[in-house]
């Protein structure tokens, strides 16, 4: 058992870490506050250093470990989380290595995968996933857009709402994943598909833009299908098979989001922790005060025992792809879900803490405190799927049938 990182494992740690520390964290606060404004020298910047192509073959512009994706994926979302708080940076490169990079790598056809992954590896396109629509979020089965095969294209129409890049992938090009119904008749177990949607290429893609409290940087808005035609190329893995596909990449995303969390969660623990040395009351420093110290060593303690899960679920999502067998779909559930469910409600934590560590002054918009909690509270709602869902998965898949929520309809 290795619980270290490989020295290459280190050595790409230190310099993404280097590059956010000199190129994004002075500007965390003007991603904040552009709309749709994570600078593109940035996004070449990151590229540059492999951080997009982590999870993409080398035959497709990537840089992707065999075996390692998902555990390199972790370690530079860690260090985006640190360094750019509101956590636009954070999803933007979740969608592009998760549903971009390890999903069309491993379902895309050829043609399709030729075709996108070294625009995402390069850092050109920006990419998402399209699941929930106005009538199902956590419901996923309960989706309506549907998908009518007509010779070798898919018909797709319908309405997704509260989609992460709606404006980006229209402004710099790129697209999304997206779940459609392609067989009424046979619900989640055999009727759902997984297509790839390029909305610059084809036509009746209409989108909105929301107005969300956080993570300002990255838009979140709505498609809507009307009559879009989808070339049968861009079909992901099998056609009916769309449920489970996704749910497997649900896993790979939701490690990727805890790994944000838990980057976001351990800066803003240094931070308290820094200003806690400094600052005086009562004649002494408050980090004297047990008050202060034992709240962040419990902080400390709990982010420590979710990084080590999160690093066996990152491990298990790239054994499960790399050998096949290894592991199945069940042993992930449990153990992504809990860190899905834990390390946004963890992270919101810790920021309240250090906000309170640094008191009035936490509360201002001179430090990056509240930004980071906009940017958290994103994922505690629900992006990549609620806390609640993440316990019906865990109950579901640790305790059995008996266990697993019924549809009412
Ligand atoms: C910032 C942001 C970005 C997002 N980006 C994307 C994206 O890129 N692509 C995409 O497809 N979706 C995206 N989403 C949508 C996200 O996946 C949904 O918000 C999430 O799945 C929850 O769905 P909902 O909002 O419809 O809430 P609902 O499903 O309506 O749930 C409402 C509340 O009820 C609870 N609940 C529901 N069912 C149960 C149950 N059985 N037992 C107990 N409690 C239950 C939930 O936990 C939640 O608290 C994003 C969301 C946010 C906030």
């Amino acid at each position: 058992m290795e619980f270290r990182l490989t020295s290459e494992q280190q050595l790409f740690k230190k310099a993404v870490r280097e590059y956010c520390e000199k190129n994004v964290a002075p500007r965390s606060r003007e991603i904040d506050e552009k709309e749709a404004g994570i600078p593109n020298d940035i996004i070449k910047g990151l590229a540059d250093l492999g951080v997009f192509g982590c999870t993409i073959p080398e035959e497709y512009g990537g840089c992707a470990l065999r075996g390692e994706e998902m555990q390199y994926a972790n370690i530079a979302i860690q260090e985006l989380g640190r360094a750019e708080l509101s956590m636009s940076l954070p999803v933007y490169m979740l969608l592009t290595v998760g549903w971009g990079g390890e999903f069309i790598s491993y379902y895309g056809t050829k043609e399709a995968k030729q075709e996108i992954l070294p625009k995402l590896a390069s850092g050109e396109w920006s990419w998402g996933i399209a699941v929930t629509e106005p009538g199902g979020g956590s419901d996923v089965a309960a989706i309506k857009t549907v998908a009518t095969k007509r010779g070798n294209k898919y018909v797709l129409n319908g309405e997704k709402a509260y989609i992460s890049q709606v404006a980006e992938c229209q402004a710099r090009g790129g697209g999304h994943c997206t779940l459609v119904v392609s067989d009424p008749s046979k619900g989640q177990r055999g009727g759902m598909t997984m297509l790839a949607v390029m909305p610059n290429q084809v036509k009746g893609v209409g989108s909105t833009t929301y107005k969300d409290m956080g993570r300002m940087g990255l838009s979140t808005g709505g498609f809507t299908y009307k009559n879009t035609e989808i070339d049968a190329k861009y079909l992901l893995g099998q056609e009916g098979k769309g449920f489970y596909s996704c749910m497997e990449g649900f896993n790979v995303a939701r490690a990727v989001v805890s790994a944000a969390c838990l980057g976001a969660a351990e800066r803003c623990l240094e931070i308290a922790a820094d200003y806690a040395k400094q600052r005086m009351a009562f004649g002494r420093p408050i980090s004297k005060y047990q008050g202060i110290s034992f709240e962040l060593a419990e902080d400390f303690a709990k982010l420590d025992m979710l990084k080590l899960q999160l690093q066996k679920g990152s491990w298990m999502i790239d054994k499960f792809y790399s050998e096949p067998g290894s592991f199945t779909q069940k042993d992930i559930n449990i153990v992504i879900s809990q860190c899905k469910w834990m390390s946004p409600l963890l992270a919101l934590d810790v920021t309240k803490h250090a906000m309170m560590v640094l008191g009035g002054f936490g509360y201002t918009k001179q430090g990056p405190l509240e930004m980071a909690m906009r940017g958290i509270m994103s994922y505690v709602v629900g992006a990549e799927g609620a806390a609640n869902v993440m316990k019906i998965i865990i109950a579901r898949d640790v305790f059995g049938p008996e266990f697993v929520l019924e549809r009412a309809d």
